[in-house]
């Protein structure tokens, strides 16, 4: 499959671009400059979430209260924290899940709003190549 390779390949290139060593390989530190895939990234959950994130979110993945957030999200959307954490979850917990939750939404909100405008500039040029098409069969 090469469409998954190429997404594969992707992701890899993206968190080599954080020069991290928390997938075992040991890199050479480097500032990293507004071309590098992760300084790209970083500053587009800025832009949409407002949220700046520092370091490689692979590490983040190690850190137990964002392991606790992720594995908590899931029962929170279908209202049945209760189920693993009781009556009373912890507040920094409820407050991670909202945290997580808004940047989601936001950046949900921005790819389907530029999923919308990819559709319709591909539907605009489409009616554009009709019309030349059309004004050339004209005698
Ligand atoms: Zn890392």
């Amino acid at each position: 499959m090469p469409a998954a390779r190429g997404v594969h390949e992707a992701a890899r290139a993206l968190r080599d671009s954080y020069r991290c060593d928390c997938d075992g390989k040991v890199r050479r530190l480097r500032v990293l400059s507004r071309e590098d895939g992760a300084e790209q990234v970083a500053s587009n959950v800025e832009a949409i979430t407002g949220q700046r994130y520092d370091g490689c979110p692979w590490r983040a993945y190690e850190d137990p209260f964002v392991g606790e957030v992720l594995r908590a999200y899931r029962h929170w959307k279908e209202r049945s924290l209760h189920l693993v954490w009781g009556d009373d979850p912890p507040v920094a917990l409820i407050r991670g899940l909202e945290v997580y939750d808004a940047a989601l939404n936001a950046i949900r909100a921005h790819d389907m709003s530029e999923d919308r405008k990819k559709r319709e500039q591909e539907r605009q040029k489409q009616l554009n190549e009709r019309a030349a098409k059309k004004g050339r069969g004209r005698p």
